[in-house]
């Protein structure tokens, strides 16, 4: 029997389907690679790409291992003069258009030409982590932001124009709508509870270890009971914090190993290598709320968002999340 589910974070309602479309093979073909091509990302490149913001080295031998870029063609520009320094972007705008003020990077996360985050090197990856982490508080510190957007795209099906595995980050001077929606429903949830929302989703996922992906002391991967798409998986620490740059060295590559194995779960499982990732977490222009979690949401793209979803916000997924769960449980590699 078809289902209807309410995120509790989000607030979107979702119908999970009973399982009748199988393994997700059958949803889309698997992506062909073009791994020999030199690329404008690859070590070698580098004058194809505007200078670096910041380089990272894992002492592997090579120039650089994870390298920070303005992104060649930015969607917001820093020269813009900024809207409404310091205020709230959306209550003084009144709907009216403002300048496309922000700053748009691109992290390379590797100088070798692959694809996705499973196949980046241990050290390559809490790297990433720590450009994610650095590049948070450098842009906190400026003053002109109110939230950056971390994400990734891999495979074409996903919005990535370049294969070599990279993510990208945008600041904007205002808070997006659905980052409001989440600390709406958080803060709600505290003032009646007392108890962070994520915990508190945590917790109950870890007593029912239904549709618990993997968890390491500091951080638990998960399939949430509201799943948009088949495989998608949370990724978010035990521990309450709400803000990621105020994460410390030490934690980063715990997380990183975490985040490399579940998606190289999620690639076997499924047999593709198409998804998305987004970090959420807490606004800079307040104190860490304590009923706030960061985390990371990883939408593998098997199925296409259509008609439905689009006129209602509301996501058919055919594959109900106990069972992608059971897949990647059963699909670890190391
Ligand atoms: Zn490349
Ligand atoms: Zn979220």
């Amino acid at each position: 029997m078809p289902e209807y589910r309410q995120d509790p974070l989000s607030r979107r309602w979702v119908i999970i389907g009973s399982d009748r479309a199988g393994r997700p093979n059958e949803f889309v073909e698997a992506t062909t690679r073009h791994t020999a091509q030199p690329c404008p990302f690859c070590a070698g490149h580098e004058t194809e790409t505007p200078p670096a913001i910041a380089t990272y080295d894992a002492g592997l031998g090579g120039p650089w291992s994870v390298r920070v870029v303005p992104n060649k063609f930015p969607a917001v520009l820093a020269e813009e003069v900024p809207p409404f320094p310091g205020a709230a972007l959306e209550s003084q705008s009144e709907g009216h258009p403002l300048p496309g003020f922000g700053k748009h990077e691109v992290i390379i996360e590797t100088p070798r030409h692959v694809a996705s985050f499973s196949e980046l090197t241990p050290a390559e990856a809490t790297l990433v982590l720590r450009a994610y982490r650095d590049r948070l508080r450098i842009l906190k510190a400026d003053g002109r932001f109110r939230y950056v957007q971390i994400f990734k795209n891999v495979g074409a099906a996903a919005g990535a124009s370049l294969e070599h595995v990279h993510s990208q980050l945008i600041a904007l001077p205002g808070v997006p709508e659905v980052i409001r929606q989440e600390l709406q429903s958080s803060l709600d949830f505290f003032q009646t509870r007392q108890k962070s929302l994520l915990e508190s989703m945590i917790d109950s996922e870890l007593d029912a270890d239904l549709r618990v992906v993997a968890a390491t002391s500091r951080y638990v991967a998960w399939c949430p009971a509201a799943s948009r798409f088949p495989y998608e998986t949370w990724l978010a620490p035990r521990f309450a914090q709400a803000n990621f740059e105020n994460g410390e060295d030490g934690e980063l590559g715990e997380l990183a190993g975490i985040a490399r194995d579940v998606i190289d779960r999620i690639e076997r499982a499924t047999g593709v290598s198409t998804y998305n990732y987004y970090l959420h977490t807490a606004p800079f222009d307040r104190s860490a709320p304590e009923h706030y979690h960061w985390h990371f949401e990883i939408a593998p793209r098997l199925t296409k968002v259509a008609g439905f979803e689009w006129g209602t916000g509301c996501y058919i997924n055919p594959c109900p999340p106990e069972t992608a769960a059971a897949h990647l449980r059963g699909a670890a590699n190391r």
